[in-house]
């Protein structure tokens, strides 16, 4: 019964930790290719558009939509990244810090 309850405690945190960073979102500046945090990430509002020479571990399938670190869910047009604090990035982006989701 503890393990539960300590199971729907951690579940609800982590939903309304969410729910926070998408709330958030809202209203948030899309973050520009020309920050320079952006610019050291390699960050590109169209995954299309990577340079495969300069990134060759890039995949045309790799997309901020389907990252761990997208905020949004995977239909969402934009969302928070928890590195790009304040902004939001484009679904269809990508950066070097790519990491697919589990
Ligand atoms: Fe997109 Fe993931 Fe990079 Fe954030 S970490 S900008 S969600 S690819």
């Amino acid at each position: 019964m503890i393990h539960t309850n300590r199971r729907v405690f951690i579940f609800q945190a982590i939903t309304a930790s969410t729910a926070l960073l998408s709330t958030q979102a809202m209203g948030q500046a899309k973050l520009d290719e020309k920050d320079p945090q952006a610019l050291a990430l390699g960050y590109l509002n169209d995954t299309t558009k990577v340079d495969g020479k300069k990134y060759p571990k890039h995949a045309p399938v790799q997309k901020c939509a389907n990252c761990q670190l997208y905020a949004g869910k995977p239909a969402d047009a934009s969302a928070a990244c928890p590195l790009f604090a304040g902004k939001q990035v484009a679904g269809n982006g990508w950066c070097t810090a790519y990491v697919k989701k589990a």
